[in-house]
């Protein structure tokens, strides 16, 4: 009992570490990319031009690893809320549309009004971003994601993003939510992991569909409001 106590300490003080770390290197980063982009307007050759669009991806690679990061560490003491998830699910393909527009990916969709959850709202938002972005980048371009939720009955709503990318075979899908497992050259392979904490800790489930060559369909399964 006692090293319980103890090792939950340790833990608290690691995730707010991690925590204020996370937050002050982001405003430098912020200020760097801010300089980047004003660099980018000036009279540049082709070559430089292709430097600081890199370093400006790569800052933004750096940010996402932090900001999945600190996902994982925060501390789960935050009080749930009532959430209209249809509207989270509208501001979550609104973040994602112009990403998927630059790969000239259309975004179908049908979700149901008045969808209420009791959770978090921002990490909710968090798990369909991560959802929607990796359709996105299975499908490079050219190609559909269909987007649905609804009630399933009393007592679940499902949400489901399906994308004709170039999907998995059963081993990948065995590996999926293991951290740091990614098949792309700058991936994080820290985002399923985060969908899969955040899903569990709502008391949700997360079903994975996938044919190598055909398509994706991630289903989030997440309890209603009684
Ligand atoms: P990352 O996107 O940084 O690679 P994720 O945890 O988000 O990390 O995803 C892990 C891996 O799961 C991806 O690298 C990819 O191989 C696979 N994956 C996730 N979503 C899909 C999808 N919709 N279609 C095909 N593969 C996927
Ligand atoms: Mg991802």
């Amino acid at each position: 009992m006692k090293q319980e106590l103890i090792r939950a300490e340790k833990l608290n003080v690691v995730s707010q570490l991690a925590a204020s770390v996370a937050h002050e290197i982001r405003n430098p980063m912020t200020s760097v990319r801010g300089f980047m982009q004003l660099m980018q307007k000036e009279n540049l050759t082709t070559e430089q031009q292709m430097y600081i669009r890199i370093s400006i991806e790569e800052l933004d690679r750096a940010q996402e690893i932090i900001n999945q990061y600190l996902a994982l560490a925060k501390p789960q003491t935050e009080q749930y809320e009532v959430v209209d998830l249809s509207s989270v699910i509208q501001q979550s393909i609104d973040v994602m549309r112009s990403y998927a527009i630059l790969n000239s990916i259309h975004i179908t969709q049908q979700v149901e009004s008045s969808l209420i959850i009791h959770g978090l709202k921002l990490e909710i938002q968090q798990v369909l971003i991560n959802v929607i972005k990796n359709a996105v980048e299975a499908i490079k371009s050219e190609g559909e994601i269909w987007i649905t939720a609804a009630k399933q009955s009393a007592d679940f709503i499902s949400i489901q993003i399906k994308d004709n990318g170039v999907g998995m075979t059963d081993a990948q899908i065995k590996k999926l939510g293991s951290p740091y497992y990614s098949t792309k050259e700058k991936g994080t392979g820290l985002g399923l992991t985060v969908c899969h904490q955040i899903v569990k800790q709502m008391g949700g489930q997360i079903v994975i569909e996938s044919e190598l060559n055909k398509g994706t369909c991630f289903t989030i399964h997440l309890p209603t409001v009684k």
